[in-house]
């Protein structure tokens, strides 16, 4: 629980507040960017919450964040349960955001997929009772899709607890020891109708992005959308190989699909020459870059 001794100066008075405790993972800013913002090394609360949205949106960023660094003075317990209830939070024709994003992934994003042949969870939120129930009530979960091995975070758990297949790539096995579904190789894999693997090696070794229904790009961490400058964008930092990441990001390119979904960045959804779009501006960024001796940002 966020601690009110800790409460950073730099957020306006009021209710809600974060405290010293913040890892500047961005999950609220994602969630409530009106009320949220990054100033210097930490989130802080910019504006208090007004008007029913907002507050729920701000509750929600209070339930999601992976360390608890956000409070409130006085806390509305009827506002809590309706944000607490909201998750996992649905996002278009059975896909959804989790919620309770995992310190151990530093807060990384979760989503889980609603289909027929089986429920899938990208990356792993925090094992906690409300999704565990929230996902009984949905059938379960039958793949857990380990984007790479900095986001398996619970996964253990939940595929105990489901019986679920864990995929991940073979470089980035190490993070999930005994996965039921290791891949190999570059080469996509069509692991059943509408899910399709894509290996985009990067970020790190293993690194996988998963395809659904050619319209659902799940990413990890290979790629995201970043609001403020309106783009795509990929890592600068904590890159296994930058001439990889781009062969990655240029292999995407054969793709169609209107929403990327990431674990660390913000979600966007585009028409599919749009989205082309900013792909290949992010590609010849990347390559201008590459080229001309610079780092491969
Ligand atoms: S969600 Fe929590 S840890 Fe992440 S930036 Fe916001 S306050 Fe900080």
């Amino acid at each position: 629980m966020a601690n009110q001794t800790k409460r950073l100066t730099t957020n306006v008075d009021g209710n809600f507040f974060v405290d010293a405790t913040c890892i500047n993972c961005d999950t609220c800013r994602q969630l409530a960017p009106k009320s949220f913002r990054e100033i210097g090394e930490y989130s802080a609360v910019v504006q208090q919450p007004t008007g029913d949205q907002q507050r729920h949106q701000a509750y929600q960023a209070l339930l999601a964040c992976p360390v608890g660094s956000i409070g409130t003075v006085n806390p509305d317990q009827a506002l809590m349960a309706a944000a607490r209830a909201s998750f996992p939070l649905h996002l278009e024709d059975g896909v959804f955001y989790t919620g309770f994003n995992s310190e151990k992934s530093f807060g990384a994003n979760s989503f889980f997929v609603r289909q027929p042949q089986g429920n899938w969870l990208i990356d792993s939120p925090r094992y906690t009772k409300q999704l565990v129930e929230a996902f009984e009530r949905m059938g379960g979960i039958a793949y857990i899709f380990l984007s790479h091995e900095d986001d398996v975070a619970d996964s253990q758990k939940y595929a105990k607890r489901f019986g679920a297949r864990r995929v991940i790539h073979r470089a980035d096995a190490d993070a999930a020891p005994g996965a039921e579904w290791v891949i190999d190789g570059e080469d996509p894999v069509d692991v059943i109708s509408q899910f399709r693997v894509i290996p985009v090696p990067g970020h790190t070794a293993g690194s996988m992005a998963l395809l659904y229904r050619d319209r659902y790009l799940f990413t990890g961490d290979h790629l995201w959308w970043d609001p403020e400058h309106r783009m795509l964008d990929a890592p600068q930092q904590l890159v296994w190989s930058k001439p990889q990441l781009l062969k990655s990001i240029a292999r995407l390119l054969d793709l169609r699909f209107e929403w990327v979904l990431a674990g660390h960045g913000d979600r966007i959804h585009l028409p599919v020459a749009e989205m082309h779009a900013h792909l290949q501006a992010l590609l010849d960024r990347r390559q201008g870059s590459f080229h001309t001796g610079g780092v491969v940002e």
